[in-house]
């Protein structure tokens, strides 16, 4: 606390320090009065809380955090679940909130007692009127409720009386979070010293008298916890009065930089300039690394013959990109020390790691669900879970499942890394001593005493897309100048287009930029630093355990990468690839046989993954509507065998409708379990089965007499709009979606939103808010995926 005291007292006037020391010290002859012309710069300091489900909102803000010293301020980072490190109850100091939103629109976990606790209908509406606040929310448009964590935390800090004083961020990972990220970042600085500015302006007026003068005026608990902070003179500067103003935040993306080089000149060995300035992800600000060298040339001199490219690609741009300034993002600081241990022998782990929490299950059974000429392989596998009666589940559940990383791109990677003679070492991983990195930490999901080619195999995501701060520090490491050029490209505002293009749409991953750029050759430390944690695939159950006892059914389709611009051939999804590998041996197909049996089960390693909402109604007398086209109609087989049962065990109860939209390509090739669905349709379960077919030629009138061309489940539902509007508005029925998030549950709910438009004769605004209210009652549920 006297640290404190000290750094707020050094910015006071003398004249406000008696008058300070008074409220915290019995008397001013506690204190000892420091001459305030030595020279002591301490930066003003903001509250920087962060939500993150999968490192990104995380990622953010310790970008932030690192360079905020630059900025003349310091960051005090901490996540939202970490609450001995904050306490808004009684901040003085501008706070920034970074969080994501996962699931159906949830807080992420560790977001979500902050969220509850805010939620708390028993707090007064100034209680937090004392706070100033900014908030960028990170979501992603093909889901539903895009950026609910940052909506929701946003609405009740301003029911509770805090101010915004800058406006607030929603980036859409949809389209790119740096979009809207870069800007709201670049724009925050100045933003956080206005607010610091306006703060200590209202607290010098009170210390003027305006005020009581009465230690008894001022809320005595939070007294030893005051930060004035007020502005050094170099930080005013800098600032404007911002007079509780709010700037804008643009979601347009950059236009190129218009500082390109006057004249051209060979493409050099670029050093970022300037390297300063921005966190991982994006901002530039004031210490924008403005490169001001030429772009590769278009012409290439390849064995003496002038070549033009006319088209770019991941390894070389056009112009104007190729002949832009950049402003490329800072250097991430290393962190982690890595180094390789030779042992005579080692205690390896088998599988994954977290054996505790998982169980190894066999697969007694694998069916080919759509036929061989089908565009899409979708598979079904049954797991024996006979032995894990914790691994009972109810319609609706989804499960866990770990694949490890695949051997020959493991393989590859150790041979890229020159460490494949090392493979069987083993891994130290610590801290660096001075790194500059904020809340440093070494992986808490990687364990002691492992290999690397476990470390490779089980415990970082190797597929996963390189982030743009992830592209910056492998500049560092490539030899050629050409390469590192495109790679600062890539990383670069200007270069957004292309990295999106190049990188991020195609799920590109580090082997194969490290195959483009072959005179890049990163330590080890830093794909440890930078590749996330290997993450599970979640699947959705396709059976009812009533139906299956012991078992469990799930439902996927092999999941195809075509080839692109640094991806000469096509690769399969990991897991879904791993799994088809996996079952291969065992597989039926429509029509064979069963197998018999004597060849070895294959085993995966599994975990339940409860869902509390995507459950069929408790009340059995409540209509519901299920949407769920190719695999999204997996849950919606475990929710009708469950009826089924329920409908032989209570043949005397009342049950509400059913009603299934599915669809898929050909009615012949990839109509998804269409014996079981006609099988319920017969014995009543299912009272409705609406299917489209978006690739026949022929007119839809399976079911309904209407001679419109149905292609989607949307366009049934609008067939059925007025029945689906009665069960939803008027039967207080619910509706589950489940599968595609890109396209075909926003195209659901914008229909959705349209259908109850024209049932209820009610503006747009207004079926929106009818459907959001639906949503709100968990009477319309999402499950949807990719
Ligand atoms: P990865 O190697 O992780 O590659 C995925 C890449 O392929 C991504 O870049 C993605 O954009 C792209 N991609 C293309 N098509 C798809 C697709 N259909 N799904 C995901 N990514 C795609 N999948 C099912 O098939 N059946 C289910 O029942 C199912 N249930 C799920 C339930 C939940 C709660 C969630 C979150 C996901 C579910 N998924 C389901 C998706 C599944 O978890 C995997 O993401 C999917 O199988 C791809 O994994 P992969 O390792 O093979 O692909």
């Amino acid at each position: 606390m006297v640290f404190r005291l000290v750094r707020t007292i050094l910015r006071q006037p003398v004249s406000h320090l008696s008058k300070l020391a008074k409220y915290c010290f019995k008397s001013t002859a506690d204190v000892v009065f420091l001459d305030c012309s030595m020279p002591c710069e301490v930066n003003p300091r903001f509250v920087l809380l962060y939500g993150s489900q999968k490192g990104q909102a995380q990622s953010i803000a310790e970008g932030l955090a690192e360079v905020a010293e630059e900025h003349g301020l310091v960051a005090e980072l901490s996540c939202l679940e970490h609450t001995e490190k904050y306490n808004l109850e009684k901040e003085n100091a501008p706070v920034v909130f970074i969080v994501s939103t996962t699931g159906d629109g949830e807080p992420p976990d560790n977001a979500l007692q902050f969220v509850k606790r805010i939620k708390k209908k028993t707090l007064s509406t100034d209680h937090y009127k004392h706070l100033s606040y900014a908030l960028l929310a990170l979501g992603d448009t093909n889901y539903a409720n895009f950026c609910n964590c940052g909506k929701t935390i946003e609405r009740r800090l301003q029911e509770l009386g805090a101010k915004q004083f800058y406006a607030t961020g929603y980036a859409d990972d949809g389209v790119g979070l740096e979009v809207v990220v870069d800007p709201w970042l670049d724009g925050l600085w100045k933003a956080i010293k206005g607010a610091l500015s306006k703060m200590a302006s209202d607290r010098t007026g009170y210390f003027n008298g305006e005020a009581g003068d009465s230690p008894k005026e001022t809320p005595d608990s939070s007294l030893p916890d005051v930060q004035l902070n007020l502005l050094s003179i170099t930080d005013r500067q800098n600032c404007e009065s911002v007079g509780g103003s709010v700037e804008t935040v643009s979601k347009s993306a950059f236009a190129a930089s218009s500082s390109a080089p006057a004249a051209q000149t060979a493409v050099s060995d670029l050093r970022p300039a300037a390297s300063a300035g921005s966190p991982g992800l994006a901002s530039q600000s004031h210490g924008t690394a403005s490169i001001s060298t030429s772009a590769p040339e278009t012409q290439t001199k390849d064995a003496g013959v002038s070549r033009v490219i006319l088209a770019s690609s991941l390894k070389c741009s056009l112009p104007p990109l190729s002949e832009s300034s950049l402003n490329v993002p800072a250097l991430p600081p290393s962190y982690l020390d890595v180094s390789l241990q030779e042992v005579d022998t080692m205690e390896e782990i088998i599988g994954p790691f977290n054996k505790e929490t998982l169980h190894e299950v066999p697969i007694p059974r694998a069916v080919q669900l759509t036929r061989g000429d089908s565009v899409k392989t979708a598979l079904l596998l049954e797991l024996d879970i006979s032995a894990y009666p914790m691994m009972t589940y109810q319609p609706g559940d989804s499960f866990d499942v770990f694949c490890p990383n695949r051997a020959t791109e493991v393989e590859n990677m150790l041979h890229r890394l020159g460490l494949y003679d090392q493979r069987n070492h083993r891994v130290h991983i610590c801290l660096c001593k001075d790194t500059k990195k904020k809340g440093a930490q070494v992986p808490p999901y990687i364990p002691q005493n492992i290999s690397l080619l476990y470390l490779l195999t089980w415990c970082l995501e190797i597929r996963s897309i390189p982030k743009k701060a992830f592209l910056r520090a492998l500049v560092e490491h490539t030899g050629d100048s050409v390469q590192r050029r495109r790679l600062q490209e890539l990383c670069s505002k200007q270069g957004t287009a292309d990295y999106n293009l190049y990188v991020r749409d195609p799920s590109l991953n580090v082997l194969e930029l490290l195959t483009a750029f072959p005179s890049c050759s990163p330590p080890l430390s830093l794909l440890i630093e930078h590749l996330p944690k290997l993450q599970p695939r979640p699947y959705s159950a396709a059976s009812s355990c009533l139906t299956h006892p012991g078992k469990l059914h799930f439902v996927f389709n092999v999941v195809e990468l075509p080839a692109c611009s640094g991806r000469p051939a096509g690769r399969r999804g990991l897991c879904t690839g791993w799994l088809f590998d996996l079952i291969n041996p065992v597989l039926l197909f429509p029509g064979k046989d069963e197998s018999s049996g004597r060849m070895a089960l294959p085993k995966i390693h599994a975990s339940l993954r409860p869902n509390c909402s995507f459950r069929p109604p408790s009340d059995m007398s409540v209509p519901f509507i299920m949407v769920g086209p190719g695999t999204g109609v997996a849950p919606f087989i475990g929710f009708l065998q469950q009826r089924e049962k329920e409908r032989l065990e209570n043949p005397e109860a009342t049950f509400g409708e059913t009603w299934l939209f599915f669809g898929c390509r050909h009615r012949d090739r990839d109509y998804l379990f269409r014996e079981e669905l006609e099988g319920f349709v017969s014995s009543g379960t299912l009272s409705h089965l609406k299917v489209c077919f978006s690739r026949d030629d022929q007119m839809e009138e399976e079911d309904n007499n209407s001679a419109a061309r149905c292609r989607y489940v949307q366009h049934n539902l609008r067939l059925s709009s007025q029945h689906v509007t009665d069960i939803l508005l008027k039967q207080n029925g619910c509706l589950y979606v489940c599968g595609d998030a890109k396209n075909m549950a926003k195209d659901v709910n914008e229909t959705l939103i349209e259908m109850i438009r024209t049932e209820l004769q009610v503006d747009q605004l207004e079926a929106m808010k009818r459907l959001a209210g639906l949503r709100e009652e968990k009477r319309y549920l999402q499950d949807i995926w990719g």
